[in-house]
């Protein structure tokens, strides 16, 4: 059976055909450990894992290769490290620790491979050195940096020409710069910063540089597919394309490119000022896991998404009478997947036609067929008994988040925005936290 994938590099839908049929080479850009992921990034992670579930499917479990990185060295690292006054290598071993956690919650598959940057230090040098050989990158004040000039193609692959890149470029140029577009391979570490000797003195790399020796290292100069978010087509996809091709002579560096839409919480572009940030750990806590995920998958990847507790709730519903049709059932195997349920999933990972063909199995008679549906979706991986007994996790007294709800419900009543003030003292009530407003300011108290 054919996949066909929208691939960004030629703004079509294609045939998929990989490289080697029996190794399908396939890498995302993994998370920057720093903080808790939020439920845009659990969507994109959820979008990829569906696609690795669908290789898997076609080609064989066998038969694919999965790389999904670790960003564990970066400016906002080395800033919430310094924050927290704790050493960077602590504050990514705790957060790559809840990633995982998280991961495994949604229902992800474990990758083939999860490196992190600061484990190719060796290789990003050799990369570095040899675009410097070959004249795609300089070195000044110590500092070492990409000569866009020096790829023609530098552009394309974002769709804008550099000349419109530079005339949008509201930055500061850097007194190293020969041209504003040109971006960093290498930086000098000041201080206490996390770095490395490098013939350019002590420093770290910058983050393009890490996927590009990361996928070079585990999946070689050309691979299948490369996935990421949207908001990662430019700069750091095309930058990584353009440090790959430099350095491999030209090679094209992942055939095919595929990007998710972004996500927005109950109407509104989530932001920790609107008060409607929301991690997955947080969720993972109010809601049973693959309604969370079956709310994730049901609007089409590429689409920007409206996330909200309604959508949850429903797909909860939807679950429910899934795990209640299918108690009697015993084992599925994936090839009693429905025809018309794979068609969807193949054709640019449609699963929200994939949904509503198993809506018809479920009012049908193929009941098999909707379980082994659901489960190459990532749901039902548990027994009917063990879904109806799920519950909230227990009240665990989160006084950080607390006192932040009370600030942002603050900042909501200054704003006049009272319906939003009191879905915060709701969201507390639903904690279990009672809220007492007086002249000297909030106090909280849990509810007996
Ligand atoms: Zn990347």
């Amino acid at each position: 059976m054919d996949i066909h994938f929208h691939n960004t590099a030629s703004g079509k839908k294609e045939r998929f055909t990989p490289i080697d049929p029996n190794n399908v080479r396939m890498y995302a850009c993994g998370p920057t450990v720093y903080d808790y992921v939020h439920i845009g990034n659990g969507r994109s992670f959820t979008t990829f894992d569906q696609v690795y579930r669908l290789l898997r499917r076609v080609y064989g479990a066998d038969h694919v290769t999965y790389v999904r990185n670790i960003t564990d060295i970066d400016d906002k690292i080395i800033a919430r490290s310094v924050e927290r006054a704790i050493p960077t290598e602590q504050l990514t071993n705790e957060t790559a620790s809840y990633f995982k956690q998280d991961m495994t919650g949604l229902g992800l598959l474990e990758p083939s491979h999860q490196p992190r940057a600061t484990e190719f230090l060796p290789q990003m040098i050799k990369m570095i050195e040899r675009l410097i050989e070959k004249n795609n990158a300089y070195e000044q004040e110590n500092h070492v940096l990409f000569d866009v000039r020096s790829y023609s193609d530098y552009g394309k692959f974002s769709r804008r020409s550099l000349d419109e890149l530079i005339a949008g470029a509201r930055v500061d140029i850097a007194s190293y710069k020969r041209d504003p577009m040109d971006f960093v391979l290498w930086k000098p570490s000041e201080g206490d910063e996390p770095g490395w000797d490098s013939p350019w003195g002590f420093g770290r790399p910058g983050w393009h540089t890490e996927c590009s020796c990361m996928s070079e290292t585990l999946l070689g100069d050309t691979f299948d597919l490369h996935a990421g978010g949207s908001d990662l087509i430019f700069p750091h996809h095309q930058n990584e394309i353009a440090q790959s091709t430099c350095a491999h002579d030209g090679a094209t560096m992942a055939n095919t490119w595929i990007h998710g839409g972004m996500l927005q919480v109950e109407g509104d572009k989530m932001s920790k000022s609107l008060g409607n940030f929301r991690t997955v750990n947080d969720l993972l806590c109010e809601w049973p896991s693959e309604a969370i995920r079956l709310h994730l998958i049901s609007s089409h990847y590429r689409q920007q998404m409206n996330f909200s507790y309604d959508g949850i709730r429903e797909a909860k519903h939807i679950l429910d009478r899934w795990y209640r049709l299918t108690e009697n059932e015993s084992d599925v195997g994936e090839d009693e997947i429905p025809n018309p349920v794979l068609s969807a999933a193949v054709d640019d990972l449609n699963i929200p036609q994939a949904l509503t063909e198993m809506h018809k199995l479920a009012g049908g008679e193929d009941v098999r067929g909707l379980k082994a549906s659901a489960q190459f979706l990532g749901l039902m991986q548990q027994t009917a008994e063990e879904w109806a007994a799920w519950r909230p996790a227990d009240l665990d007294i989160d006084e950080t988040k607390i006192e932040a709800l009370i600030a942002a419900r603050k900042q909501a009543r200054a704003n006049k925005d009272f319906t939003r003030a009191d879905e915060i003292r709701d969201e507390l009530q639903a904690m279990n936290i009672e809220l007492k407003d007086s002249a000297e300011g909030t106090t909280w108290t849990i509810a007996s």
